[in-house]
């Protein structure tokens, strides 16, 4: 069965196809856009395409040779983190020039290499890349998968063919979310949870997820009315990872501050209400705070966890203005 798109990413292919038609596609591709939304998926649809040899407009046939092998064909090449790291290694990067130098192993065809994602390369390796993507062969395209491609090196982003994939239209997500999910009520609140982007509203479902940022919400209700002390508070949040409550502060600060602004729809629980008389420029802060280490974390720095966590309760309680008069 051939892999296939999501109905939010049409215009997407049918650019990719068009181009594909008109001669014009390029050799690297940079597919970029929140977490969260299916740009693996997409990429994977996208990599039988250009594999399969007898594809239509719509996709891979599915049934060819190179479609039965799927991802195990010999001319798709996968770099990503190995298990257990953040980061990808110079040498799984240095490994494709020698890729993109040999030809497709099905005679015509082409090689598919694909990088996810692609922030996560340093420096070393991103310019070992480059030298990839400086000398193209004419049978090799290389799709790079990237959450924030600001992060990008600038000399990589100019080298690919962009293609934005932004949130999709709610109503689309949410008649998506609906066939897959097993708890079609549910859907409206982990779509809003998960910031309107689907795939990710599925993790949050699958997971548990929204009974799990309950529990965080509440351990920092019992902190900021003083049941709970820092300690405390930091021991009860021990039991999620720590992307997980990254996660869950980046998304409540950026509704919190929707609803700040005036956003229609926005609602914030509880304890996250007492931000509300507070100006935009010190939720913002706080926000940063958050984006900044959940960037770090995802660059593979190693960050203490406990001093992390502590240091973002404090930094709840002094940029919310929360708890005076309390000890700590
Ligand atoms: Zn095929």
């Amino acid at each position: 069965m051939a892999e296939t798109i999501l109905p939010w990413q049409v215009a997407q292919w049918d650019q990719l196809i068009r181009a594909q038609d008109e001669g014009r596609l390029g050799h690297a591709l940079l597919l970029s856009g929140p977490g969260g939304i299916g740009k693996q998926r997409f990429a994977r649809a996208l990599m039988h395409w250009l594999l399969c040899e007898q594809p239509a407009a719509q996709g891979a046939c599915g049934s060819c040779r190179s479609c039965r092998f799927g991802l195990d064909n010999p001319d798709v090449h996968i770099i990503e983190p190995p298990e257990g790291k953040r980061q990808i290694g110079v040498d799984q990067v240095r490994e494709l020039v020698g890729v993109s130098a040999q030809t497709a192993h099905r005679s015509g065809g082409r090689k598919v290499i694909l990088i996810q994602p692609a922030d996560a390369m340093n420096t070393n390796t991103a310019n070992a890349l480059l030298k990839t993507l400086e000398e193209p062969t004419g049978d090799t395209v290389l799709i790079l998968i990237s959450d924030e491609p600001a992060r990008l090196l600038p000399t990589i982003r100019s080298r690919c063919q962009q293609i934005p994939f932004p949130i999709p239209a709610r109503q689309l997500a949410l008649d998506w979310l609906k066939m897959t999910v097993a708890e079609p009520q549910q859907c409206e609140v982990c779509l809003d949870e998960a910031g309107g982007r689907p795939l990710a509203a599925q993790a949050l479902f699958e997971n548990d997820g929204l009974a799990a940022r309950q529990r965080c919400d509440e351990t920092l209700q019992g902190w900021v009315e003083g049941q709970l002390n820092l300690s405390q508070a930091s021991d009860a949040l021990k039991e999620f990872e720590l992307d997980f409550l990254l996660e869950w502060l980046a998304q409540r600060s950026h509704h919190l501050l929707l609803a700040v602004m005036g956003g229609e729809g926005y609602s914030v629980n509880t304890v996250w209400q007492r931000w509300l008389n507070r100006p935009a420029a010190d939720i913002l802060s706080f926000q940063q705070q958050v984006l900044e280490l959940r960037a770090q974390v995802q660059r593979g720095v190693a960050v203490n966890r406990t001093l992390t966590m502590e240091s973002l309760l404090l930094a709840w309680i002094a940029s919310s203005k929360q708890r005076a008069g309390l000890g700590l």
